[in-house]
């Protein structure tokens, strides 16, 4: 376990008798960037939501960096031990800059690190600074963040996830509804998020998953299926059957 940064052992999860999530075993190791797809309702939210610890799981076991049992933590202290999470529904406010955005979003870091290093000074603007860069609105800072374009939204999103560098960076489902060239940005913005953290990605977009993932994961019933290269998982036979044939 000692290049694993998340492991989730026998996981079950019950809405009203259903089975969300059903003995769901499913690790990431350190600076992977790891893609899970499924069909609609396979669990991934709820795999999310278990990690987030939005949602207590009935039974199984959650670690992060090996020690930190993340099943018995609130949510806000799972948030300050490390990780980061993009929502699908947008949380920015629209009426301060593109840059205001980040500030308050980096103001809320509340980890040992950010206080030892951050305080709320210089570093705070140099933080904020190579956070706008990465997610390529540098040119936009001082925008009103509501006239962004939808794709710019959520990278200004995932821009107030990473300005807190978690460790592990969660993001549900980045391109829905983003044009082609939109999409191909946040691939390269995924990838190079990725060279300093672990990043687990939920999403349907194959071609987006097959462009940034080294590792997919496929999610079915609550329980995972196939894991492997994409090459892997699209030759599987269940897979396809479950989930790829559906066109
Ligand atoms: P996915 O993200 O893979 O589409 P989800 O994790 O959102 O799937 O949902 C898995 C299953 O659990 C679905 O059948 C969904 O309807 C159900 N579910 C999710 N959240 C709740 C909830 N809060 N209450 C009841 N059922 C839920
Ligand atoms: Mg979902």
């Amino acid at each position: 376990m000692a290049n694993t940064i998340l492991f989730m052992e026998d996981i079950f999860v019950t809405f009203d008798g259903f089975k969300a999530l059903n003995k769901l075993n499913f690790s990431v190791d350190y600076g992977e960037l790891r893609c899970v797809i499924g069909p609609n309702g396979a669990g991934k939210t709820t795999l999310l939501d278990v990690v987030t610890g939005k949602i207590r799981p009935d039974s199984g076991s959650v670690i992060f960096k090996e020690t930190t049992h993340l099943d018995r933590m609130e949510q806000e202290e799972i948030a300050n031990a490390g990780i980061g999470r993009k929502f699908q529904t947008p949380t920015i406010y629209e009426n301060l800059t593109v840059r205001d955005n980040l500030e308050l979003s980096a103001k809320q870091d509340k980890t040992v690190k950010s206080m030892l290093f951050g305080g709320m000074s210089g570093s705070l603007g140099a933080k904020v600074n190579e956070t706008i860069e990465i997610i390529g609105l540098a040119g936009k800072q001082s925008w009103r963040a509501g006239l962004l374009a939808h794709g710019e939204k959520q990278w200004l999103e995932i821009g107030m996830v990473v300005v807190q560098d978690p460790d592990l960076l969660l993001v549900d489902e980045p391109v829905a509804g983003m044009t082609e060239s939109e999409t191909e940005n946040t691939a390269d913005l995924l990838k190079h998020i990725a060279e300093e953290r672990s990043v687990l990605v939920i999403e349907h977009d194959m071609n987006f998953v097959r462009e940034i993932a080294k590792r997919v994961t496929v999610l079915h019933e609550g329980a995972v299926i196939c894991e492997g290269s994409i090459d892997y998982v699209h030759a599987d036979a269940q897979v396809i059957e479950l989930y790829l044939g559906r066109g």
